[in-house]
């Protein structure tokens, strides 16, 4: 049976005054719950799996802030060492010892990156990957995937035009023409098109950038075959190839997605994990690439807040926690359990549901496929399922991030009762939905 709908009258009254300050009340657009029933929930405060509205709700987070928190919310490790280093000031804009010691952590435990920069999000990240490609090989084009989200910068704002290879098209009013021609954008899991591409655009594309794991758009698995094709057309063709691993990154394990699959990118991307909850991002590569960065190189990057010290706090107090033996293990398998019992609940009852996942990370396809790896397999007439699906678990206190597009998360806080909560409110939900 429908529950009631939860309490909303706080978190409608706060949207109400956010309207105003804000375009559609939110500093972030897929906040606005334009994908789900009701007025998005205002969130007071966060602890382990849980968090609480501003009504009082309470929730089993899989949202976790949308992939940084693999600890949870308010880790006492994170909490103590960020309360610590603030004792001490908030930034300097000069170099701290703290930058080193998060770098060293990384480097030391990544054979994937020689150097890196820390930026402060995902979006800077990637936006100066993709110029520090563009300085290295002296090229202009760049090629991405449909379906594989970058962040919102203007060369990144891209969906594809008609045609096998096209140059794409703007995603977003404001982002000038000239940038999209400077694009080429492919279908995931397709050899033809990159060979077409290559072919078409020979010695001139700059760089390849693919979400290894990709999870902005469902999740679209993909095989390492197709991605070790990628690597090598990139090698044949003097192309960089871009990582982003702003969500696989210590997701799917402390060195990602290129460790994952064994496969060695030019260029890797971070977000946030990195940052412990504050606003981290990082880009790397070999020393003999990173040195095209300014100061010393030619590639100008620079931020007034990049590498803040309470910023880097989070990230070691973080990341320390990922090392300890068996960190991911526990995580990965208790989310393959949490997965394989509900696509069996789903199995019997014979839905057409299926959950894919990777590491900490699932995704529930409202679909008879077996096998997802492209954006245009996705039915977006099935997202009214989720929608449904979406406001039954509310109702039954559990969030996931309100968009059927995107992914849901498992931290390291996330118990095994509260994963038999959470099965039970998705079988619910499920028997209500069908
Ligand atoms: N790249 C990927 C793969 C992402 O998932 C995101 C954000 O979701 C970004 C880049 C942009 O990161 P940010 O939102 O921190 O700017």
């Amino acid at each position: 049976m429908s529950k009631p709908d939860i309490s909303r009258t706080k978190s409608a009254e706060l949207y109400e005054k956010a309207k105003t300050y804000f375009p559609g009340g939110v500093n972030s657009p897929v906040r606005a719950f334009k994908s789900v029933y009701g007025t998005p929930l205002f969130i007071e405060k966060g602890d382990g799996s849980h968090i609480w509205d501003a009504d009082g709700n309470e929730f089993i987070d899989f949202c976790c802030s949308w992939g940084p928190l693999i600890l949870g919310h308010n880790h006492p490790a994170v909490r103590e060492k960020v309360t610590e280093v603030m004792q001490k000031g908030m930034s300097f804009g000069a170099p701290t010892a703290l930058e080193n010691e998060l770098a060293e952590l990384i480097l030391n435990n990544n054979k994937y990156i020689e150097k890196i920069r820390f930026v402060s999000s995902g979006t800077e990240a990637v936006m100066s990957a993709i110029r520090l490609a563009r300085g290295y090989t002296k090229r202009d084009k760049i090629l991405k995937f449909e379906g594989c989200y970058h962040g919102h910068s203007d060369s990144l704002l891209v969906k594809a035009g008609s045609g096998l290879v096209t140059f794409g098209e703007t995603s977003s009013a404001g982002v000038p023409k000239a940038f999209a021609d400077e694009t080429i954008v492919v279908s995931l899991d397709d050899t033809k098109a990159l060979d077409g591409a290559f072919a078409e655009f020979k010695g001139e594309i700059a760089a390849v950038i693919i979400e290894p794991v990709p999870a902005n758009n469902g999740l679209l698995l993909q095989d390492k075959a197709y991605l070790q094709y990628l690597r090598d057309i990139c090698t044949q063709n003097g192309t960089m190839l871009i990582f982003d691993e702003v969500i696989s990154g210590f997701r799917v394990g402390f060195e990602g997605a290129a460790a994952y699959y064994g496969i060695q990118p030019n260029i890797i991307t971070y977000g946030k994990i990195i940052g412990g909850g504050l606003p981290v991002g990082a880009y790397g590569a070999s020393a003999e690439v990173m040195d095209h960065i300014s100061p010393i190189g030619s590639v100008y990057q620079a931020g007034t807040l990049s590498g803040n010290p309470v910023a880097m706090a989070a990230g070691i107090a973080q990341l320390s926690e990922l090392l300890k033996p068996g960190f991911y293990d526990d995580l990965h398998s208790k989310t393959a359990r949490f997965v394989n019992e509900v696509q069996q609940f789903v199995n019997e009852r014979g839905y057409p549901v299926k959950l894919f996942t990777i590491g900490s990370i699932f995704w529930f396809a409202f679909t008879e496929q077996e096998r997802i790896s492209t954006a245009e397999q996705i039915d977006p007439a099935s997202m009214v399922k989720f929608k449904e699906m979406h406001r039954e678990l509310l109702n039954r206190g559990i969030y996931m991030g309100p968009s059927g597009y995107e992914v849901g998360f498992i931290s390291s806080a996330h118990t095994q009762e509260d994963l038999e909560i959470t099965k039970t409110a998705i079988f619910d939900s499920l028997d209500i939905v069908f």
